[in-house]
């Protein structure tokens, strides 16, 4: 099979939104993208695609092209709008600025945030940039808001960051623990495979945790409308009533965990009756989710951002993974805890280590051996060990100047981060802004000193790794427009004039990349004996099919499933049960800010709408950022369904309209993700936010914030 099919106009790649990833075929006529397709071949969706996947093309259309950054742009001072320059000047601009800022202040005062929206060659060359060229762990990216929490649980629990089911465990499973997930909106492929699985599988039972009624608790034979936030105590409570009721599989506990006795200890604090006061459910669910879960033959959790995105996110993962090692609900199929990814590469993110706690083939920066074995791949002599900053800590850092100069690549934060008041204050505060992106109206466009233009899907080449583990191919379809270049390339060509002007000779030799398969090559060495071993899986065998890692060398075929043996990548071998006790939320609501925010997806939108907002038909689900909210807490204002509002407290204010919506539980809001300050006025949505973090994992809590609802003056 090779990259073309038959017809020479249709061209396999990927689906760049959702961590799905769906296999698309894109149709063209080798100068433009003309359809899109679902590709049969692929095992993420076997020719099916949701409603963005198959307005893919439409986003490609010649007529948008205005929206993208197509030249190289400086702005002369803040206030200037940004002119068009050579590639040749933009690099030497941004070296010059670089070198410039590492000379007077030291290597940790620049930084590096990109995002799970990158190919793994991409993500693999700027880590390589910041971490063994300049010396700074100052590398995050908008993963950080998506699943860095999921990663400490996996780390935690089993000893590694790796996901042990896939999507077919879904066809298996017997009960399908969906929580703080919404998969009809977030993931609507796999939400279908439910639904497929559902309707093949009459006696299967699907248990729903979720604070809203959704499109996916619609399913649910059980919704535990649990309040926001009470994840760990609902976990606790059935491990309570597993080990109350002989459900526990002590044999599986005895011969493969560690830990159990302390967690016994602590889930005796957490009596149904207390438990279900504290989540806000009756007894009898919780009872009954309790016996569906453990009693089953097969139990397969979905996760997202409910948990993720938490100041308890690391511990919430954890917990439910002890749920699963109490009961022996993982190892076979349809059995086990199977995280979500929100982006198409969050996953090949973590493989290279693209976060700055985090380097090549699932190692540590804080583990003096690992930075010692990756300075060995990379031929440096070291590499620097103090931690580097998170998300939220790195805008922080530049809010305060202690960094002074940040490179973005392909994400929006001036949208997507939490408490927007902080990262304007910190765009603004910063020496120099590098933005490098696709498109050049972004909220994060307006801070840039330099723009430089990316290619996009349809235009990019290289890999992706999906939430089953399973590593794809993204080929180019058509070429860029204008003078846009692979994301890659532009950190080679800046690498080899910044490691230039630090005197680096080694620069060339450590940036020989020609093209995505060099650094594919380089990549797959540096995970040789590791966890996600992945040294068999060469350009040429994926050109094949997508495969799943581990593949080590001498494999052609990955592993579908983690932990059948019973072994885990422990130090003693055995799963470890992590001592998790709830703690509320990190705000609380009051008496000034009596309702309880949450943050979350529409089905139709991707992240801050780049790409999205471009397709008129993707409007036709919801057109504007709507407040849905409790007709009880309407009345109460003497407010009504489609009246104009305030939503506001002491970090932001928005103005939206009403919906008078029962999905909602009185006392609590809803608010989508996806609008900032290019659509609707003020910052945008996440002026609400927190930045409040998770002390383990420094994902921040978006999804729990209190605010009050008024009507706005004068309306
Ligand atoms: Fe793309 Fe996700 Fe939809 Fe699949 S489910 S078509 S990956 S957005």
């Amino acid at each position: 099979r090779s990259t073309q099919l038959s017809s020479a106009q249709t061209t396999r790649s990927t689906c760049p939104y959702c961590g799905v990833g769906c296999g698309v075929l894109i149709e063209h006529d080798g100068k433009h993208i003309t359809g899109v397709r679902g590709d049969p071949e692929h095992p993420a969706n076997f020719g099916k695609l949701c409603i963005k996947g198959t307005t893919l093309h439409h986003t490609a259309d010649p007529a948008l092209l205005s929206a993208r950054a197509q030249y190289p742009a400086l702005r002369p001072t803040r206030d200037a709008a940004p002119q068009r320059v050579s590639w040749d000047v933009a690099l030497d601009t941004a070296a010059a600025r670089f070198a410039d800022i590492i000379s007077r202040h030291g290597p940790d005062a620049v930084a590096f945030y990109f995002a799970g929206q990158l190919l793994t060659e991409d993500y693999y060359v700027f880590n390589k940039l910041a971490k063994g060229l300049i010396g700074t762990n100052n590398f995050d990216t908008n993963s950080r808001l998506c699943m860095s929490s999921a990663v400490v649980g996996y780390k935690l629990s089993f000893g590694m960051d790796s996901v042990p089911c896939n999507y077919e465990d879904i066809d298996h499973a017997d009960c399908l623990f969906i929580t703080g997930a919404n998969p009809a909106f977030a993931h609507p492929i796999l939400f279908r495979r439910v639904e497929a699985a559902r309707e093949r599988r009459p006696g299967q039972k699907i248990i729903v945790v979720d604070p809203r009624r959704t499109d996916t608790s619609e399913l649910a034979d059980l919704h535990l409308a649990i309040l926001p936030g009470t994840d760990v105590a609902l976990y606790n409570g059935m491990l309570h009533l597993a080990l109350k009721k002989g459900w526990v599989r002590e044999d599986y506990i005895a011969a493969h965990t560690e830990g159990f006795d302390a967690m016994r200890e602590i889930v005796r604090d957490y009596p149904p009756a207390h438990v279900a006061e504290r989540c806000g459910i009756r007894e009898q669910d919780l009872e009954q989710a309790a016996e569906w879960f453990a009693t089953s033959p097969a139990t397969l959790s979905m996760y997202c951002q409910g948990l993720n995105q938490s100041t308890q996110g690391a511990h919430k993962n954890a917990a439910l993974i002890n749920l699963h090692l109490a009961t022996a609900q993982l190892g076979r199929p349809g059995a086990g805890p199977l995280s979500l990814t929100g982006q198409p590469n969050a996953m090949g993110g973590r493989e290279v280590g693209g976060l700055s706690n985090l380097l090549p083939g699932h190692r540590e920066v804080a583990n003096p051996e690992h930075r010692a074995e990756v300075a060995r791949l990379w031929g440096v002599p070291s590499l620097p060990a103090t931690p580097g900053k998170s998300a939220v800590e790195l805008f922080q850092a530049l809010a305060d100047g202690s960094v002074k100069a940040v490179w973005i690549g392909c994400t929006n934060p001036a949208q997507s981060m939490p408490d927007l008041g902080l990262i304007d204050a910190a765009l603004k505060r910063a020496e120099f802004v590098v933005l490098q992106d696709a498109y050049r109206h972004t909220e994060t466009a307006a801070y840039a000193d330099l723009i430089l233009p990316a290619t996009t899907w349809g235009e990019k080449d290289g890999t992706v790794t999906n939430s089953e583990r399973r590593i794809s191919r993204v080929r180019t379809a058509v070429p860029p427009p204008g003078e846009a270049r692979h994301d890659w390339a532009i950190g080679v060509a800046f690498a080899h004039r910044l490691g230039h002007r630090l005197g680096r000779e080694d620069v060339d030799a450590l940036f020989a990349y020609d093209r995505p398969e060099t650094i594919w090559n380089e990549h797959r060495e540096t995970t040789r004996g590791r966890d996600l071993d992945i040294t068999g899986l060469s350009y040429p065998l994926l050109e094949a099919a997508p495969r799943q890692w581990p593949c080590p060398e001498g494999y052609s075929e990955g592993l579908p499933r983690l932990y059948s043996d019973g072994r885990f990548p422990t130090p003693s071998g055995r799963a470890r049960f992590v001592a998790t006790t709830w703690q509320n939320t990190a705000e609380q609501t009051n008496a000034r800010y009596p309702l309880q925010l949450n943050t979350g997806r529409l089905r139709d939108q991707w992240h801050g709408m780049s790409r999205t907002g471009t397709v008129a038909r993707l409007y036709s689900h919801e057109s504007e950022p709507l407040l849905h909210i409790h007709p009880q807490d309407l009345a109460s204002r003497q407010l009504h369904d489609g009246d104009w509002l305030q939503v506001h407290n002491p970090r932001g204010k928005v103005v939206v309209r009403a919906r008078a919506s029962t999905t909602v539980p009185p006392g609590q809001v809803f608010l989508p993700m996806h609008w900032g300050a290019n659509a609707m006025a003020g910052l945008g949505i996440n002026a609400l936010t927190t930045a409040a973090f998770d002390p383990l994992s420094k994902q921040p809590e978006l999804k729990h914030a209190a605010v009050q609802v008024e009507a706005l003056a004068g309306s």
